[in-house]
């Protein structure tokens, strides 16, 4: 698979790619967002990794954080204490540079993504701006352990850090069913929506997620790896329609690790999933020979047990990718089944046809009609990426899920 702009490219396939401690994870309790409480679980999560990099002499060094600030709406990102928290440990340590960035669909929602969540505040009061990915140069990269991209290209302040800390939000995702530390670096992605249109095989596009990872990791300074670290904000989840439009729920705790397939397999254990339907985790987890099974990782902190409370996860069946143009059965078969799996609705009484999701749907799926003045879904062009209930202000995209779970899936 090949992206648009290939630009200067550096490969570093002769580089291995090998992470600190990557079947270890942390997890500590923490009640609720009150800044002390946030600060201690941190400290906490420091204390029991024992990153190098906090050895090491971080007067010469720049950080970089990456927390997930998908929209305006209070539950889709990152919560702010936990940001400025961090920042707040890592300014006492003496980091030379500390950078907060994140990006989502379009440059503009991203800006009002920044300032309505607080974090641009938060970045400014460190002396820096926010940085918008989306107005950032990119750097391209290769190197072969990449599952399915010939190249990954990255925003040259992710290239540039010395230090990377990635700041998921535990939440579902009506349309890859987790989002979580994998997931959230494709918010480092320039053209998100054409990546969804190159990517539609959902397979792919959750192996493509791994390479993201490979990409960053790949570009430390000479023979070194990236460090990256993964500090999760499970304190408020997200069930059900996420990542954007579902429900609060607690798990009032803080998941650290080095490797994010440890990381996400413990938070989607946690919320009742079983890792294995995960193929993004599975992929990154083969390419890297990083363990997945929760009963084999070393976790240390709280008992996560104690943590664990079902959640609403999105059918699994959305996962599913749904190939035309195969065997002559396949051919008669799938326009049946694909009228089975979850499908996408708008709620026209919420619907303020501003066009957005018309706009921002990678397979054109979506259309006004003038005649019923109303937005209508394309059904046989569908992906079920869900970009357009991640864009829509209004929370009026549905995903309905017909009797799906008695009829037979194509992979
Ligand atoms: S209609 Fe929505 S879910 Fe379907 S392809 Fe377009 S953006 Fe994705
Ligand atoms: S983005 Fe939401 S409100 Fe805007 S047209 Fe689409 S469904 Fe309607």
């Amino acid at each position: 698979m090949n992206h648009q702009k290939i630009g200067k490219l550096i490969n570093y396939s002769n580089k291995t790619i090998e992470i600190e401690n990557s079947n270890r994870i942390a997890i500590v309790k923490v009640k609720d967002y009150n800044p002390e409480n946030v600060r201690s679980g941190l400290l906490r999560i420091i204390e029991l990794l024992k990153p190098s990099f906090f050895d090491d002499d971080l007067i010469h060094k720049s950080v970089l954080l990456k927390p997930n600030v998908l929209a305006p709406d209070k539950m889709a990102f990152t919560n702010e204490n936990v940001v400025e928290q961090l920042a707040e440990i890592l300014k006492k340590q003496g980091v030379k540079k500390l950078l907060i960035g994140d990006s989502t669909m379009t440059k503009l929602i991203t800006k009002m993504a920044h300032r309505k969540s607080g974090l641009a505040d938060i970045a400014e009061k460190l002396g820096e701006k926010m940085i918008n990915f989306l107005e950032d140069e990119f750097v391209t990269i290769s190197h072969d352990s990449f599952r399915v991209s010939k190249v990954i290209r990255i925003p040259k302040t992710v290239f540039n850090a010395d230090i990377i800390i990635n700041l998921p939000k535990m939440k579902t995702h009506a349309g890859y069913v987790f989002t979580g530390a994998i997931k959230n670096f494709f918010g480092l992605m320039e053209d998100k929506i054409s990546m969804h249109k190159i990517y539609k095989d959902k397979l792919l596009f959750q192996r493509m997620l791994g390479d993201i990872h490979q990409a960053v990791l790949c570009c430390g300074e000479k023979e070194r790896i990236k460090p990256v670290l993964h500090i999760m904000d499970a304190i408020e989840a997200m069930e059900g329609k996420g990542p954007r439009s579902g429900k609060h729920k607690k798990y009032n705790c803080l998941i650290g690790s080095f490797s994010p397939v440890a990381l996400d397999a413990l938070a989607f254990s946690l919320m009742g999933g079983n890792p294995e339907d995960l193929e993004a985790l599975k992929s990154l987890s083969e390419t890297n020979l990083w363990e997945r099974n929760v009963n084999r990782l070393e976790v240390i902190g709280d008992n996560w047990e104690d943590f664990k409370d079902n959640a609403q996860i999105p059918p699994l069946e959305t996962l599913n990718s749904i190939r035309t143009g195969g065997s002559l059965i396949e051919r008669f078969a799938v326009p049946l089944i694909r009228s089975f799996h979850p499908r996408i609705k708008i709620n026209s009484k919420k619907c303020k046809l501003c066009m957005n999701c018309i706009s921002h749907c990678p397979m054109q799926a979506l259309y006004f009609d003038e005649n019923k003045n109303k937005i209508k879904v394309n059904r046989s062009k569908c992906i079920n990426c869900f970009c357009c209930g991640e864009i829509c202000p209004n929370n009026a995209v549905q995903q309905k899920r017909p009797i799906s779970k008695f009829i037979p899936l194509i992979k």
